[in-house]
Formats: C-alpha cells, sequence, structure tokens
C-alpha cells in the first residue's frame, strides 16, 4: 500500500507496507447468532421416538414439559401416536426421604437390571418441589455417576412445572414416549415427602420404599397410608457396624406389615436389607421384584393395575385443566381477592363468597 510519508518531501524517511489486518484472529469464528434449532414435525419426532434416537426423544420430552400452547398441542398428537408402541415396561417406584439414599441406590439399581435383564433403562422423577428450587435434585445425573454414561440408559431430572398434578402427569406422559423409544424399564424417583409418593404410585407396577434403621422407634415417620401403598421396602446402608440396627429395623417393618391386610395384588410385601453404597443385597432385592411382577402378571393383577391407572389419570387430566382454566383467568383472580377480602372481614361466609366466583364463572 502507498503511504503519504513515502513521497519524496519526507526525505529520510521510509514506511515499510505492513501486512493488512485479517477480518477476524479466528477465520472459524462465525460471529453471526447461532441459528435456532429448526422445529422438528409431529412426524419428525415420532420417527425419531421410535428408532430410539435419544436426541429426539429428549427434545419431545422438553416439548410436553413447555407450557405454550402450540408446543402442548403438538406434544399431545407426539404422546397419541406414540401410544400404541408404550405399554412394554416394567415401571419401578423409588421414593425415600432426603438422605435415604435414592441417587446412590439407583445407579447401583440401575447397573444390575441392565446387566441381569438387558434392554434400556429410564430414569424419571417427580419432584414437586423443583419450581421452587429451581431445579430438581432427584433424576440429577451427577448424583448418579455410573448410569450416567451407560449407554442404555436415559436419566430425566423432573419437569418443574406448575403443581404437583401438572408435574406427575407430565412424568407419566415421559413414560410413553420411553417406552416407545425402546425403554423396557422405568425407574420413577420420589422423594418421600406427602402427596408426591401418591402420584407415583400411581403410574408404576411396584413401588418400593427406601427407608433407614432410625434409633429405635423405626415406624415413627413413616405414615400408615404409605406404607400401605408400598409393594416391597428395602432398608439401606446395611453395612459396616450399621447391620444389626438394620436387621432390628427389619423385623419392625415386618411386623408392622402383618398388621395391613392382604392388597389387591395378593402379594404381602417383603422387607430387604441392602447397602447400595457398597452393592450389597442388591440382587435379592430385584430377585423379588422381578417375583412379585411374574406373580401378578400371572394372577391378572398387573393389567387391571395398569387399566385403574389409566382411568385415574382421565379424571386427574380433567380435574387439573378444570382447576388452571379457572384459576388463570384474570377475570376470575380479581374476583377471588374480592372474596377474600369479604371472607376475611366476615361480611361473607366462605360457602356464599365461593359460590358468587363460581356462579359467575359458570355464567360467563
Ligand atoms: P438421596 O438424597 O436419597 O438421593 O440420598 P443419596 O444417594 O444422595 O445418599 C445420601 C448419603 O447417604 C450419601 O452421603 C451417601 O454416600 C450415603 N449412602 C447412600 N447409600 C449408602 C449405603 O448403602 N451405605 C452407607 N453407609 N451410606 C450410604
Amino acid at each position: 500500500m502507498e503511504h503519504p510519508e513515502n513521497s519524496s518531501e519526507y526525505k529520510g524517511l521510509s514506511v515499510q507496507t505492513g501486512t493488512l489486518s485479517p477480518g477476524s484472529v479466528n477465520p472459524y469464528l462465525n460471529l453471526s447468532r447461532p441459528r435456532r434449532r429448526r422445529e422438528l414435525t409431529v412426524d419428525e419426532y415420532v420417527e425419531g421416538i421410535l428408532q430410539g434416537d435419544v436426541t429426539v426423544l429428549s427434545r419431545a420430552v422438553t416439548l410436553l414439559e413447555s407450557t405454550r400452547r402450540e408446543h402442548e398441542e403438538m406434544a399431545q398428537s407426539v404422546i397419541e401416536r406414540c401410544l400404541p408402541y408404550a405399554g412394554k415396561s416394567i415401571r419401578v417406584g423409588i421414593s425415600g426421604v432426603p438422605g435415604a439414599g435414592k441417587s446412590t441406590s439407583i445407579d447401583e439399581f440401575g447397573i444390575h437390571v441392565l446387566s441381569q435383564y438387558g434392554g434400556k433403562l429410564a430414569v424419571l422423577a417427580i419432584d414437586p418441589t423443583s419450581e421452587r428450587s429451581k431445579g430438581s435434585i432427584l433424576g440429577d445425573k451427577t448424583r448418579m455417576e455410573k448410569l450416567s454414561v451407560h449407554p442404555k440408559s436415559f436419566i430425566r431430572p423432573s419437569p418443574s412445572s406448575g403443581s404437583l398434578g401438572g408435574v406427575a402427569r407430565k412424568t407419566r406422559e415421559t413414560i410413553i414416549l420411553c417406552e416407545a423409544a425402546g425403554y423396557d424399564k422405568i425407574f420413577v424417583e420420589t422423594v418421600g415427602v406427602g402427596q408426591s409418593e401418591t402420584a407415583c404410585h400411581s403410574m408404576v407396577d411396584f413401588f418400593l420404599l427406601i427407608q433407614v434403621a432410625g434409633t429405635g422407634d423405626e415406624l415413627q415417620g413413616i405414615k400408615r397410608g404409605i406404607m400401605e401403598m408400598a409393594d416391597g421396602i428395602a432398608i439401606n446402608k446395611c453395612d459396616g457396624d450399621n447391620v444389626e440396627r438394620c436387621k432390628i429395623a427389619a423385623s419392625y417393618y415386618r411386623n408392622a406389615l402383618h398388621l395391613f391386610p392382604l392388597p389387591p395384588s395378593g402379594w404381602a410385601p417383603r422387607v430387604t436389607t441392602y447397602s447400595g453404597f457398597y452393592g450389597l443385597g442388591i440382587k435379592e432385592l430385584w430377585d423379588s421384584i422381578y417375583e412379585y411382577v411374574d406373580f401378578v402378571k400371572r394372577n391378572g393383577y398387573f393389567e387391571q393395575r395398569r387399566r385403574e391407572q389409566n382411568r385415574y389419570w382421565m379424571y386427574e387430566t380433567i380435574e387439573e385443566q378444570l382447576r388452571s382454566h379457572f384459576f388463570n383467568r384474570p377475570d376470575i383472580e380479581a374476583r377471588l381477592q374480592g372474596a377474600e377480602k369479604s371472607v376475611a372481614l366476615a361480611q361473607k361466609t366462605s360457602f356464599v363468597a365461593a359460590q358468587e366466583v363460581l356462579d359467575y364463572y359458570f355464567k360467563s
């Protein structure tokens, strides 16, 4: 390039022609905004899922977790098309209080069932607190070190939107997608507090309750209803100097279970001890779960329970939709605020105030 300083009037000065500066230091750097991924069509979702494509499966689960109306509609079409291919799996619910050792155990359980029975495993979760904690602590891949890198496993944390009913419905729909993608073993992890266990129980074939040995007063913290739901109780951390305490705890639970009538499955729930951390007693526990599955498949209860669950979910969905339709209307919200005030000031009874809002809703 010609520099003005090189003209003859600047004697004794000469400027070398430099190199042109490149447009970018990194020629591979693409400064344009990253392109958004192309949305898939319903056909593409279904095809990918049926082929067992994990990326498409993950995207389909994200789609069904979306609260956007068009996504919801699309997700429903995908689910409907996948339904004929779903159902051929064993679904096991795994519940326990935080710290009981669920993640540690699921990691071991997963590796065990995959090596013993082959197939593919999906680990899902129901965590109603995940919206508040901004991200689920259940189904967290980092807490399942072996499974998270296993080629035959698919781990998905809890959906985090809305009510427990909504979270649970989405987990149930995810089960359908996973089954259509060829996952023949499904674990549903849930935290052992409150209603999430009922929701989990209503979508699995076997509900396993993980307990740890306490200070002797074993049954204090466990509610009767939850004991009744369990198809099996497994006492974890049966290792080191904890073995004796676990055995005592197991006999407490066995005695307590004897007091309940035989469940409709005809199967008397068993109490086992194991150590998820040291991998002890895992085979015995899973042999007993598979024995249960054989048993209920032969006596017809397996199918009966799934039919009842389908019915339950139909009503759950209706209730959930009605509730959200009602509570999401801004005019209803305004009226509810007014009604709340008059109830608080004792100007109206709860019943009258509720009736007025409902009358308005049904008339409009
Ligand atoms: P979660 O909250 O139910 O998922 O429980 P984690 O799997 O995170 O386990 C809670 C704690 O208990 C961790 O520190 C584990 O290392 C420990 N733990 C889990 N399983 C066992 C076990 O079988 N034996 C012993 N001694 N500790 C365990």
